[in-house]
């Protein structure tokens, strides 16, 4: 063996030494960028841009990880490959935390204004943007930084601008007044996807409301008795005979002695309640569509910040809890409350803050959705754009096919302000791209812009073409567009996905990607959801600086599949970082192994039965995992990957190899050795980016000149597979061989024979027997046995106080007196069972004690019968053992 290069790799790997080398390395190299090159189809994705509200989590880490792996394979497949990154201002997101900062400082954003607001919110936002720049590098992300993206830099914005005339020329886009979720601590109006729906155990109260010009009463119930207030009519089902008479009366709203007319209306279930409802037009979505079938006015009841309005009458100024109290105690007094039954019902909560949200009947910005989803539903049913996991289709045809109007404006400061001007002279409206300078009808100077802004979703919508340029025609838009991935979690699919694709298609008149990859969410060890309220949260940068990005990578892809949640444990991160150490390990023997100016060539005259082995299995490796990440199913060609090179190159051919390199004699494993680890780290390379650039470049120095290819193993080739290269004979030999190895040694473990005693072993192999017998001496050293020797038939074979071990393809038989010393054996036995005995009759003593019995809860008695039993069947075995020594 050669000597000891100078620079030797040091004995470990050290993460944290190397991956940030290497990520400064590509990036002075300009290889994430993409070279457009028109007669080559690119590779596209661009990034879920992550919310501007603060640092990347775990499910940013899974994002960066799976988006990774498509983009080195790609882009060591030759393609022009573009991953284009970006943050989300996020709107109301991201002024809820900036509030609540403020709060802390004892400031309030109103006496702060407007301006002052949004600029604190821009600086926040700048610094958190730099930072979730730098975490993604550490991820090892390798996307394409000249091109990174801000939902609010100006071309993305004037994209906005652009796509919100449009949508209005066409009539698409109208503003009315319609139910909207409102929250009052963020003061804004919220689209139906940004309420949580939660169940609450409420009451239900029956009221009655007197009919006008009667003694007569009819009894409503209602969750909410402060919208009584509200109330235009109470509406009953036209096919319900119990109220026939009463359709057409009239009746007194107690409280505030509204007279409202009795109407029928084909909404009212009959089974609720009484069967008789209240309408209250401006605080429920259902009682708004009544309204509208039957022309009934809409009372407004709350301010915004959910106090009563002058609407309410005596209860105004009143909290709206306070008042469905005030107003509880005054029907109760008039003996208008019939009573109040316990009902579980489900009510909207903020998802940003989670304060109960108020439906309630305001102006607002909408898009008339229907004629926009039409063709995001017919590109997804002819296939034009995939959704993997297949499952996901359904769900969002669904939703495509029952799509509701989007509210897309919100009270707030943060974010793209509408594009609409209001003239103050003569009221004219006017919609553009540049903010007017007049009144586009009477010339007047005096026009005001809407003060709200746009849903944060709305310029998410358009993320796959306002980032490469559109409206304009540039040539990124020509050349990158129409992506070919959107890759996301699957919580976001009718938020993000299911808009882009529409509003893609509508501005562009192409699909935005061919393909959505929905990944699970992460839970933890016990499979709860991560979040910080339940503190189970993993910190990337904390894992990264522990375990190492490879590592963490490895934990996050390993054996997931597409659409299923994935379960974060520190085994898998343990697992991953074992997995680089073993890798490491087998590098530096072959880098050691190199002398200077040694032959690599493999040269298929002088391989070895075990060479045409590794190289059959890296083929057959090769060709699995590229027909696996060509399917999505990352996790499983990761495991394939990690099975080949920790399972039988590291740990069988690597042993093999040793000894051939010891004995000095015969062709060299070191071609093969170099070939196949150079080629396995290629394949590995997208999953593991650092620690594969760091061995491949420690490998690639002992390497002869000619034969060091690339700079960076990121620009090199993937593999592919040597069809030529399969050779199940040698797979079927090397795997009897190595079922023997294993065999031998599970026999030696199981009985405890001593690390340095050697047991014999006779093999019977039928067909096998002369090409396995080759590897005697290999069986022999390995499995520590000798001697070796190789049984014609089963018959030949002794059955007296032997194992015999039944494998695939083979017989093992081992004398069990050259495993153990029967006399030591035997005095180890009965010591061991006369322990085990007294350990028996202690625990059937203590099952027996009626004390016991009924004062220990139930649990711990169950335990110990439960040992009793295991220890019982251990006494068993430790007998069956001493009888079989004879
Ligand atoms: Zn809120
Ligand atoms: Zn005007």
């Amino acid at each position: 063996m050669a000597e000891a290069p100078k620079d030797e790799m040091p004995k470990a790997y050290e993460a944290g030494k190397v991956e940030q080398k290497w990520y400064k390395f590509w990036l002075d190299k300009g290889y994430f960028t993409p070279k457009i090159d028109p007669k080559k189809k690119p590779f596209v994705i661009i990034m879920p841009p992550p919310n501007v509200t603060g640092e990347l989590h775990i499910g940013h880490a899974l994002t960066a990880t799976l988006e990774d792996i498509m983009i080195r394979w790609h882009r060591m497949m030759g393609e022009p490959t573009l991953w284009l990154p970006g943050v989300d201002h996020a709107g109301i997101a991201t002024q809820v935390v900036v509030e609540q900062m403020l709060a802390r400082e004892g400031v309030d954003r109103h006496k702060l204004g407007r301006e002052k607001t949004q600029a604190r919110i821009k600086q926040w936002a700048e610094s958190r943007r730099q930072m979730i720049a730098r975490q993604h590098q550490r991820l090892g992300a390798s996307c394409d930084w000249g091109r990174e993206r801000y939902t609010l830099d100006e071309g993305p914005s004037r994209a906005v601008r652009t796509a919100f005339v449009r949508l209005f020329e066409k009539g698409l886009i109208y503003r009315g007044e319609r139910i909207i979720n409102w929250c009052p601590r963020c003061a804004t109006a919220l689209s139906d996807l940004e309420t949580d729906h939660k169940d609450i155990q409420g009451n239900l109260y029956y009221v009655r409301y007197p009919l006008e010009g009667s003694k007569e009463f009819i009894t409503v119930a209602t969750t909410r008795p402060e919208t009584i207030l509200g109330d235009t009519a109470v509406a009953v089902n036209p096919k319900d005979k119990r109220f026939k008479a009463m359709v057409g009366k009239k009746v007194i709203l107690p409280a505030v002695k509204r007279v409202i007319p009795i109407i029928a209306d084909e909404a009212v279930d009959p089974e609720f309640g009484t069967g008789a409802v209240k309408i209250t037009p401006a605080h429920d979505p259902v009682d708004f569509e009544v309204a509208q079938r039957n022309h009934l006015p809409l009372v407004n009841i709350l301010h915004p910040d959910v106090t009563m309005n002058e609407n309410a009458g005596p209860y105004a100024g009143l909290d709206r809890f306070h008042c469905r109290q005030a107003i509880l105690d005054d029907l109760e007094k008039e003996g208008l409350l019939v009573k109040i039954e316990p009902y579980g019902h489900s009510v909207g909560h903020c998802m940003r803050c989670q304060t109960i949200i108020e439906p309630i009947a305001s102006q607002q910005w909408f898009i008339n959705t229907k004629p926009l989803a039409e063709p995001a539903i017919e590109a997804v049913q002819t296939k034009r754009i995939n959704i993997i996991p297949e499952r996901f289709t359904k769900v969002y045809l669904n939703w495509m096919e029952n799509i509701r109007d989007w509210c897309i404006s919100r009270q707030l400061w943060w974010g793209h302000r509408i594009p609409v001007w209001y003239c103050q002279d003569c009221g004219e409206v006017t919609v553009a791209v540049d903010e007017p300078k007049a009144c586009s009808k009477c010339g007047s100077s005096s026009i005001e812009q809407d003060p709200d802004v746009l849903d944060t979703w709305f310029s998410s919508a358009l993320w796959t073409h306002s980032t490469l340029g559109w409206p304009d025609d540039t040539e990124d838009l020509g050349y990158f567009y129409p992506t070919t991935v959107m890759e996301t979690g699957y919580d976001i699919l009718f938020f993000w996905v299911a808009r882009m694709i529409m509003m893609g298609l509508e501005d562009t008149g192409d699909i935005p990607f061919s393909t959505v990859y929905l990944h699970g969410l992460l839970r933890d060890e016990k499979g709860e959801k991560m979040s910080k309220v339940r503190g189970n949260v993993v910190d990337p940068l904390d894992t990264i600086a522990k375990y190492g990005t490879d590592a963490l990578r490895f934990a996050l892809t390993n054996d997931i599949s597409p659409g299923n949640d994935i379960k974060l444990t520190p085994s898998r991160l343990e697992a991953g970082r074992n997995f680089a150490n073993k890798l490491w390990n087998a590098t530096r023997f072959v880098v050691r192994s190199i002398e200077t100016g040694a032959d690599v060539e493999v040269k298929q005259d002088t391989i070895t039965l075990e060479d045409r082995w590794i190289l059959s299995r890296l083929s057959g490796t090769t060709a699995n995992v590229t027909r696996l990440m060509a399917n999505f199913q990352f996790g499983e060609a990761q495991r394939q990957l990690h099975d080949f090179l920790w399972g039988e190159f590291c740990d069988w051919y690597i042993e093999f190899a040793k000894i051939r390199l010891g004995a000095g004699e015969g062709p060299s494993p070191l071609p093969v050795l170099v070939h196949v680890l150079e080629s396995s780290l290629r394949l590995l390379h997208p999953f593991m980016p650092f620690v594969t650039e760091e061995l491949w470049q420690s490998l690639r120095k002992r390497l002869p000149a000619g034969w060091q290819g690339h700079d960076s193993i990121m620009i090199a080739a993937y593999p592919e597979a040597d069809k030529k290269a399969i050779d199940r004979k040698a797979e079927r030999v090397m795997e009897a061989v190595i079922e023997i190895i294993h065999a031998i040694r599970n026999a030696r473990a199981e009985h405890r024979v001593e690390s340095n005693r050697w047991v014999e072993a006779q093999v019977c192999a039928g067909e096998l027997t002369p090409a396995i017998k080759v590897y005697s001496p290999a069986i022999g050293t390995l499995a520590k046995a000798r001697p070796v020797s190789f049984l014609e038939s089963r018959e030949d074979a002794p059955t007296e106080n032997v194992l015999a071990l039944v494998l695939g393809s083979s017989e093992v038989i081992i004398p069990m007196e050259s495993m153990v010393d029967p006399v030591a054996e035997k005095k180890r036995l009965e010591q061991e069972i006369a322990r085990s005995r007294a350990e028996v009759s202690r625990l059937e003593g203590r099952l027996e004690d009626k004390a016991f019995l009924t004062k220990a809860p139930p649990a711990v008695v169950a335990k110990e019968r439960d040992k009793l039993a295991e220890r019982k069947d251990r006494l068993g075995r430790l007998k069956q053992s001493l009888d079989r020594l004879g």
